[in-house]
């Protein structure tokens, strides 16, 4: 691309010493489960502390539109071009590292883990040792840090449940520690997440001891519900709508006589109302016009509104 087409901030952030791998025009379709979105102008692989708590800064110092992405397992990325940068962690956000076990018992377990390690690693690795708490995880296709945003949850538990502290970056570089107790955590909300300027670098969790073959049998439940229940083997979203209070989106979807109906070449999955799956090729439009039928078909009968679960990549506006 000729040096004139090149957003200015672009020509200063290439200069810069960084040890992160930057890529230019990169598809963002890689880089979530729909397999749909367009190109951003620059993505990140962030590796360390020290390139993170250099780029907040930066971007927020020449208001660039920027996100942060995970595994991209609840998130819906526009065809269009992405003007700015996204920020993908990586390297030592992937660490995994028991802490000293202070409790006099040995019951319980403090566990370091890093924002960018994968849900499904992590449960696995904590089933190995016997530690219990955190089994629903091996059926969650994303990252610690999406988790803590997210405040994953299935099978009747949180994760928020077992955390025990986390650590975050501002948007101006600097690292904090907040212990559980002092954040607020709701169904699937958490005020640490990057549409708030709040970056999670890494969380410690706590689990109890148990026997491996019994976390392993948790485990192994938690992945046959959801071979039997769920389109794991189609590209989606997992769940594109929050629950209503006393109810569940996938019978109000499937009661409104949705399932199965199509958009382009995204569709309802016939076997869970709550998935669309792109079934080759659907552009994000096509699931957009399906959201919208979605909430307006399900308002129309029942007068209740639904809530997407899902994130939709827009510029984090704490900048
Ligand atoms: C097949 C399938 C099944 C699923 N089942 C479940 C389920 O049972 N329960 C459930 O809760 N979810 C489920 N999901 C949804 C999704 O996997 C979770 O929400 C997951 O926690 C998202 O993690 P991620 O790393 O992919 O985050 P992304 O989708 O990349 O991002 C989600 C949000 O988190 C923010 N975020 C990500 N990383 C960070 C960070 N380090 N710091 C700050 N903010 C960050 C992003 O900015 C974005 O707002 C499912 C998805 C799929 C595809």
């Amino acid at each position: 691309m000729p040096d004139n087409l090149q957003p200015e901030w672009l020509k200063t952030l290439v200069k810069a010493p960084l040890t992160s791998r930057l890529r230019r025009k990169e598809s963002l379709k890689r880089f979530n489960t729909w397999r749909i979105g367009g190109v951003a102008e620059c993505l990140i692989d962030v590796v360390n502390i020290a390139d993170l708590s250099f780029l907040l800064p930066f971007i927020s110092k020449h208001r660039i539109p920027w996100f942060i992405l995970g595994k991209g397992s609840n998130l819906l990325i526009p065809d269009t071009s992405w003007p700015g940068i996204i920020l993908h962690l990586s390297g030592e956000f992937k660490s995994w590292k028991p802490l000293e076990n202070t409790s006099l018992t040995h019951k319980i377990n403090h566990i370091s883990a890093g924002a960018a390690l994968a849900d499904v690693t992590f449960a696995q690795r904590c089933a190995n040792q016997g530690w219990t708490g955190m089994e629903f995880l091996i059926g969650i296709p994303g990252t610690i840090g999406g988790a803590v945003a997210m405040n994953a949850g299935a099978h009747g538990r949180v994760t928020a449940e077992s955390l025990l502290q986390v650590d975050w970056m501002d948007m101006e570089g600097n690292l904090h520690t907040s212990s559980r107790n002092e954040l607020v955590f709701r169904y699937r909300f958490s005020e640490l997440n990057g549409n708030f300027g709040k970056i999670i670098t890494s969380a410690v969790f706590q689990l109890q001891q148990t026997d491996q073959e019994s976390v392993e049998k948790k485990l192994l439940e938690c992945q046959q519900f959801r071979m039997e229940k769920q389109p794991y083997n189609q590209p989606s979203c997992g769940s594109v709508f929050k629950n209503p209070p006393g109810d569940f989106a996938a019978r109000l979807i499937e009661d409104s006589g949705l399932k199965a109906k199509k958009c382009g070449n995204a569709q309802i999955s016939p076997i869970h109302a709550n998935f669309i799956v792109n079934l080759g090729g659907a552009s994000s439009a096509d699931i957009l016009t399906l959201i919208e039928t979605i909430r307006e078909t399900v308002f129309s009968k029942y007068s209740i509104y639904l809530e997407p679960e899902v994130q939709i990549l827009q510029s984090s506006e704490y900048n």
